[in-house]
């Protein structure tokens, strides 16, 4: 069958798999039928991954993966080998961020399941989103959005300090990624410039959270920082910003001792060159002491970010009932609905039927029929210019971002858009 032989691996028993191939895509009665309708695009695929020998052959190597062609590495991580590879129906580039599960101790198990849950819950236009998940007995890969432009540590060490809008832009966009993430419960714990990607046309991703938690219960985030946020995720914010605008590292030291000490002691010293209202922000976030520091929204509404606004119109987050929204437009609003109008015709084209999506209630991240709807949801927001970074007031424009300027006249005008 073909779900055996999606994830390269073998023998894996994808049970969404199955919805997808109807009898009619790898049986011999096809022949008899006359005349015969065109193959769809979904089911010339499934049709090649039973039948076709270089097609299997790729799928047992690793160099497809699911409906995912697999090419070169992009990265690599402490578990995990990234490499880019694009939808065999839609396209799209994605990154496969490949992990071992004999190398996953219980520990790794458990931060994983952690990442997965995180990246399902976000939806954020600097969030890197999480499209599918595929197993195989040995690999377990993470279908991701793709970011093109490289980290912001490679690009500092080889281009030095970001100027002074720059840094705005970039950090203003990490900082709405957090704060989205406070309203899911969500603590990043491992923000550093490594960890933010950036597109092709710029706009920053925050990546890698195997690290993070939830936090289910709201007392223990808030309990004695009621406004203050997370402050692990805000002091790294502070630690990132002091690198974007200076390309050093606040806190530095020739022993691990005298680096907790120093960072204990808050004992740094900022360039004099570093503008005053940036100078006042790093200062406010890097406080020792956790009720000093500033709240994510005294660093939303800080002077040195005023400038700064957001193209964005509001995106909806992805509904709970995704499928129900789909396959019921009428019910939600226009943008919304010409949205989901939109994917569901791309769906259609493809191939996938309203039985296949009965079957997947589009939730469910290891069925590939959720990766394609994530997929095409993406990219219908992607054009409605939902990724596109924000700018500073009065910084010359370029005139084909006006065009999604005015777009978003639809629904968002103030400063900072917070996806809700
Ligand atoms: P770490 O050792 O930092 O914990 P990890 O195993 O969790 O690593 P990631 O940090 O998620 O792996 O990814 C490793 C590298 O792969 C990143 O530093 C980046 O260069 C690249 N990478 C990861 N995700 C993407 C993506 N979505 N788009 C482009 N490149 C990516
Ligand atoms: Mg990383």
């Amino acid at each position: 069958s073909t779900s055996c032989l999606v994830g390269g691996g073998g023998g894996v028993a994808d049970h969404s798999l199955y919805s997808l191939t109807d009898s009619s895509d790898c049986s011999p009665e096809d022949e008899e039928a006359s005349p015969e309708p065109p193959l769809t695009p979904l089911q010339k695929l499934t049709a090649d991954m039973c039948k076709d020998e270089k097609t299997i052959k790729e799928l047992i190597i690793g160099r497809r993966v699911g409906f995912y062609k697999v090419r070169g590495e992009i990265g690599y991580g402490t578990f995990s080998r990234v490499k880019l590879a694009f939808h065999a129906l839609t396209r799209d580039k994605v990154a496969l961020k490949i992990l071992d599960r004999m190398r996953l101790d219980a520990q790794a198990q458990r931060l994983l399941s952690r990442e997965i849950n995180s990246m399902e819950a976000l939806q954020h236009p600097n969030i890197i989103r999480l499209y599918e998940v595929v197993e195989t007995p040995s690999r377990l890969y993470l279908v991701l959005e793709y970011a093109g432009g490289g980290d912001l540590h490679n690009r500092i060490c080889s281009e030095g300090k970001l100027c002074d809008n720059t840094s705005k832009v970039t950090f203003a966009q990490v900082l709405s990624a957090i704060k989205y993430m406070v309203g899911y419960y969500i603590i990043h714990r491992d923000l550093k410039a490594e960890n933010v990607l950036f597109t092709t046309t710029g706009a920053v991703k925050v990546a890698d959270f195997g690290f993070s938690t939830r936090v289910s219960n709201r007392n223990l985030l808030f309990r004695d920082e009621s406004y203050l946020g997370p402050p692990v995720d805000v002091w790294a914010m502070g630690v990132l910003l002091f690198f974007m605008v200076t390309g050093t590292m606040p806190f530095r030291a020739e022993t691990m001792g005298k680096l907790r000490r120093c960072i204990i002691e808050g004992n740094y010293t900022l360039p004099p060159w570093v503008p005053g209202p940036c100078q006042r922000l790093i200062r406010g976030i890097l406080k020792p002491a956790p009720a000093e520091r500033y709240a994510i929204d005294q660093m939303l509404g800080c002077d040195w970010l005023l400038p700064v606004e957001f193209p964005w119109s509001l995106v909806p987050p992805e509904p709970t009932n995704a499928l129900q929204r789909l396959l019921d437009s009428e019910r939600s609003s226009s943008v919304e609905a010409e949205l989901h109008e939109e994917v569901r015709s791309s769906l259609q084209e493809l191939g996938f039927t309203s039985e296949h999506l009965q079957n997947n209630q589009l939730t469910d991240s290891r069925s590939p029929v959720t990766g394609v709807y994530r997929i095409l949801l993406h990219r219908s927001q992607k054009r409605r210019g939902c990724d596109c970074p924000p700018v500073v007031r009065g910084m010359v424009r370029d005139p084909k971002r006006e065009g999604l300027r005015a777009y978003r006249g639809l629904r968002h005008t103030s400063k900072f858009c917070v996806l809700s």
